[in-house]
C-alpha cells in the first residue's frame, strides 16, 4: 500500500525553502504538518535516519536527504504481513449469481419457489451497514412477494 500522508502539498520545494535562516529542528516542522507522535518517533520507518533528523535544525539537511524525506512522507509504502483471517472475517464475497434471481422476487429464475436472500448472494458491500442493508432489503422484498402469492 502507498499512502500520502500530505496530499497536495509540495513538500520537497517546501523543506528546502524553510532551510533559509531555518532555525527550526526539523521534527518541529514536520510536526506542524503531521500527528506529533508520527513526526517525532516516525522517523525511522520513514526516512531510516532516526537521531540525524530528529535532532537537527532543518538548515542542517542537505537538500537531498529533504527530497528523500518528502518522497517517503508522500509514497508511504507498507507491506500488510497479512490479513486477521476467519475470525475477523465480516463479509464474503461470492454465492448466488444475482443473474440467476428475479430482483422483484429474490426468486431462482430456474428453479420456482426458490429463494435467497442476505449473505447467501453474490452481493459484496462495503464495511459499515450496507451488507445489512442488502440482507434487509432483498429480505423485505422477498417477504412481500411470498405474501402476495399467499406462500
Ligand atoms: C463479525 C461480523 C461483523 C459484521 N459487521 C457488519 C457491519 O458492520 N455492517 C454490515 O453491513 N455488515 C456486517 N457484517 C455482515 C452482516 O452481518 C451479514 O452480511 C448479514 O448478517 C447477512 O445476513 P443474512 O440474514 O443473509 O445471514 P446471517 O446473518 O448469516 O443469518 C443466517 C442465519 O441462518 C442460520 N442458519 C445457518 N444454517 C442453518 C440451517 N441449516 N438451518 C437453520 N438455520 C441456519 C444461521 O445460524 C444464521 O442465524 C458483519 C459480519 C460479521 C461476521
Amino acid at each position: 500500500m502507498q499512502v500520502n500522508l500530505l496530499p497536495g502539498q509540495e513538500l520537497a520545494k517546501e523543506l528546502i525553502q524553510l532551510k533559509v535562516g531555518g532555525r527550526k529542528a526539523l521534527s518541529t516542522i514536520l510536526a506542524e504538518r503531521l500527528p506529533r507522535r508520527l513526526a517525532q518517533d516516525g522517523f525511522e520507518p520513514l526516512t531510516g535516519h532516526p537521531a540525524e533528523l530528529g535532532l537537527s535544525r532543518i538548515a542542517d539537511f542537505p537538500d537531498r536527504v529533504l527530497q528523500e524525506l518528502s518522497g517517503r512522507i508522500q509514497s508511504w509504502t507498507m507491506t500488510p504481513s497479512g490479513s486477521e483471517g476467519w475470525r475477523k472475517a465480516e463479509v464474503m464475497r461470492g454465492g448466488v449469481s444475482t443473474r440467476e434471481l428475479d430482483p422483484r422476487t429474490m426468486e431462482s429464475r430456474r428453479i420456482p419457489g426458490l429463494h435467497f436472500i442476505g449473505e447467501v448472494v453474490d452481493v459484496t458491500g462495503w464495511l459499515g451497514g450496507y451488507n445489512f442493508q442488502w440482507a434487509w432489503s432483498s429480505g423485505t422484498v422477498c417477504a412481500r412477494a411470498m405474501t402476495e402469492l399467499g406462500a
